[in-house]
């Protein structure tokens, strides 16, 4: 069978590698892909800054965003609640041995130790079919069926939203405005979590929005503002409220400053996104410190998932396509078919908000 893989840390290496269907153990499952998405971790990896090949191999399947269909069952699955014919998604972290990974976080990872399908030490789903066991994948109702090879960032999105709930649970807390800084496919999800919890959300960015954007802002009742015409510190002012909850997900370091001095008494700031490089930059930590002390201010940083993330995506999913059908998969804005990716240069396009590559043609020859 075909798979895309890249040559470790070469810049535009991404070629197709001949490999054999996995053959599965008793605990395994044979998952024929589907479709599977790309974002801004693969684009880094086409460029070389990212992407180690597993011990023994020279190249690294690419691809961590998954959708496919349960092909074969192991003669010991029986009783994992899934069977030969279901969708799944796999999740993408692998645990090592510490005390996180053991207790089933492995987004909470002590050692750097774990490995990722398709990023880090272990083969992705660039592939036609990828065998895992039951313990890692995800159980997708047909009803979102299309959206969910957008439940890896969906779910990046879930712990950024759930997390300040868990850290908050310290005083009594009723947050009523949130403000997320970004829009990519990340930032709208948690624009749509928080608008689901029942808060008034404010999305920023830096653009007004294309008619995807503002389609989801107006089926959900969540606010847009452009920071080109709004500095981020004068939103409360210009929305006449103190904001509960900051979400930013641009990773920019000139936007993490002012993120962090955005939230009101109380309030928390949940940073989720990273640029690499170094930003040496003149601030007021006088001020940042104040805010921090006197407002029992909060800023925690938050990175991957784990699977009760993926879990409560599939259900978010679910009842967002239920409210609003067809919302999520207008989020897909560009299908490329498996045979003609052999470049990240769709990713450049910053009009996208979600590209994925389709295995149809593959599927159909059977
Ligand atoms: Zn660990």
């Amino acid at each position: 069978m075909k798979a895309a893989a890249i040559m470790p840390k070469k810049i535009g290496s991404l070629h197709f590698v001949e490999v054999p269907v996995p053959r599965i153990s008793p605990e395994e499952v044979l998952v024929r892909i589907i479709r599977v998405g790309l974002d801004g971790t693969d684009k880094e990896i086409g460029m070389g800054y990212y992407g180690t090949a597993p011990k023994g191999c020279d190249y690294l399947i690419v691809g961590h965003e998954s959708f496919g269909r349960v092909e074969k069952m192991g003669d010991g699955t029986s009783g994992c609640g899934l069977k030969v014919g279901d969708y799944v998604v796999a999740t993408v972290r692998r645990p090592d041995k510490c005390i996180n990974c053991a207790a089933g976080e492995s987004d909470m990872c002590l050692t750097g130790n774990y490995t990722e399908r398709g990023i880090k030490g272990a083969h992705g789903y660039m592939t036609e079919y990828y065998k895992e066991v039951p313990a890692n994948l995800v159980k997708i109702p047909s009803s979102i069926a299309e959206p969910a090879v957008m439940l890896e960032p969906m779910s990046i999105a879930e712990k950024a939203v759930t997390q300040p709930f868990e850290i908050q649970s310290r005083m009594v807390w009723a947050p009523k405005t949130a403000v997320v800084l970004g829009t990519g496919t990340v930032g709208l999800f948690a624009a749509m979590l928080l608008r689901l919890r029942g808060l008034d959300v404010v999305s920023v960015d830096r653009t007004e929005s294309n008619p995807i954007k503002e389609d989801i802002f107006k089926s959900m009742g969540i606010r847009h503002i452009n920071s080109s015409k709004v500095a981020i510190g004068d939103i409360p002012k210009s929305i006449g409220k103190n904001v509960d909850i900051v979400v930013e997900l641009t990773g920019s370091p000139a936007v993490v400053y002012d993120a962090m001095n955005l939230s009101g008494p109380n309030g928390l700031v949940s940073l989720v996104s990273v640029t690499g490089g170094s930003y040496v930059a003149n601030v007021d930590m006088a001020k940042l410190n104040y805010n921090l002390v006197l407002g029992n201010r909060v800023v925690v940083g938050v990175v991957n998932s784990n699977i009760k993330y993926f879990r409560k995506g599939v259900a978010d999913m679910v009842s967002i396509e239920k409210a609003h059908p067809g919302l999520l998969k207008g989020m897909i804005t560009r299908r490329v078919p498996f045979e003609e990716f052999d470049n990240y240069g769709i990713l450049e396009d910053r009009e996208q908000i979600k590209v994925v590559i389709e295995f149809e043609k593959i599927l159909k020859k059977g």
